[in-house]
């Protein structure tokens, strides 16, 4: 019964072409991996902004702690309250210009515990509609009442603040850059808002600690509004190279969340090896922000312009997230097909992801790229769309 009822929505998910695989996939550099039949890929697809994963210092710090265990044992409440979590915890802090810092196992769990933990009934979340799955989750585990405003739209937002009976707190949460268009939250507005309907702001920086900021730590240094997010959500596994998440506040906010936040007292915590890779690789970009940033910076406008050369429809920002618009889910992945067959990695993005009719590529750049690999990329994408278009004209 279940399994009939299983592969009968299994079909219609096949039918959209919305099929989803895991495949097998080795990286042997920040930016080339190798699949299971030994074809080889030039990856412009993945999170790993500064291209840390493979900087020999990160390497080695985890190669150093795995002498205390592979698994850490217990939760941070008992024994698996490793020396380098709590260390990695105040140089989070500080990177965040934030009093406190709590690490979680993955940036999902902390965005569960945090708003599960934080809203109460009576209070409301004003959530943009283009928001991370894990906070939309976060605020159907806390049972919260939910207010979607337009993306972006900070005119929307203050109807709805001014509008929305709360008897309790407003929060108001936001991606810090955004995971499918790259563009970047209006901080400015959003602070005004906040501080004029005495709201609590929850940004996630998932995508931009270590991509914005003259110091790379997101979306308030930015804007040069450090200090003035209440609730600042990271994560480890992306531009830090490991695996985790944090939430980075007030002492008050992070004593609260270590007693009360049920994703942190109820898994066990993460081991030594995977948050000493995520400080090394912090600490990395602590020392010389330059030059990683700056690499990264080189090679966003690079591909961006280049992309744009070619007569790719790119959605425009300054982030590394370079959005190149198809429209048709069928003619993305023939583009993301094509392209794999060149031996070059990007993600094809469809609904539900995004909406109907705006099926995309994801491009994304590290710091770790060659200008030649991004040249030599751009070119490929620019002959298969050319392809592309010539074959939709004849057929
Ligand atoms: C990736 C991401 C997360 C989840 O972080 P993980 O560490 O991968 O679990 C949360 N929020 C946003 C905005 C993200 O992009």
């Amino acid at each position: 019964m279940l399994t009939e009822r299983l592969e009968k929505e299994l079909k219609e998910v096949y039918a959209k072409g919305l099929r989803r695989t895991v495949d097998g996939l080795r990286f042997k550099t920040a930016v080339r991996a190798e699949d299971g039949s030994g074809m080889e890929y030039l990856v412009f697809a993945s999170n790993n902004y500064l291209g840390l994963t493979h900087e020999p210092e990160v390497m080695q710090a985890a190669r150093d702690a795995v002498c205390w265990g592979t698994g850490s044992t217990g939760s941070r409440l008992t024994t698996g309250a490793a020396f380098a979590t709590g260390e990695l915890e105040r140089e989070l802090a500080e990177f965040k210009h934030a009093e406190k810092a709590l690490v979680f196992n993955t940036g999902y769990m902390t965005n569960l515990g945090v708003l599960y933990a934080l809203v109460k009934p009576g209070d409301v979340v004003f959530s943009d509609e283009l928001n991370h799955a894990s906070i939309i989750d976060g605020c159907r585990i806390a049972r919260a009442k939910v207010v979607v405003y337009r993306h972006n739209d900070m005119q929307h937002l203050e109807e709805l603040l001014k509008t929305t009976p709360v008897t309790g707190v407003r929060f108001i949460v936001t991606d810090g850059v955004f995971s499918m268009d790259g563009d970047i939250a209006n901080l400015p507005q959003l602070v005004e808002l906040k501080e004029k309907y005495n709201a609590c702001l929850i940004v996630d920086d998932a995508h931009a600690a270590g991509v914005i900021g003259s110091d790379g730590s997101g979306t308030a240094a930015y804007y040069n509004l450090q200090g003035k997010v209440d609730v600042q959500i990271g994560t480890l596994s992306k531009a830090l190279a490991a695996e985790g998440g944090y939430v980075a506040a007030n002492s008050v906010i992070i004593e609260y969340l270590i007693n009360k936040a049920r994703p942190f007292i109820f898994s066990t915590a993460m081991p030594d090896m995977v948050t000493a890779a995520a400080l090394a690789a912090l600490r990395l970009l602590k020392a010389q922000p330059q030059k990683y940033l700056g690499r990264l910076k080189e090679n966003t406008l690079l591909m961006r312009r280049l992309l744009k050369e070619e007569g790719l429809d790119v959605i425009d920002g300054v982030t590394p997230i370079v959005p190149v618009l198809i429209g048709s889910t069928r003619q993305t992945m023939q583009v993301m097909a094509a392209l794999m067959d060149e031996g070059i990695m990007v993600s094809g993005i469809r609904p539900p992801t995004v909406p109907e009719g705006t099926s995309r590529l994801r491009v994304t750049v590290t710091a770790a790229h060659t200008a030649e690999e991004i040249e030599f990329a751009a070119h490929i994408m620019g002959k298969i769309w050319r392809q592309l278009n010539e074959n939709v004209k004849e057929g």
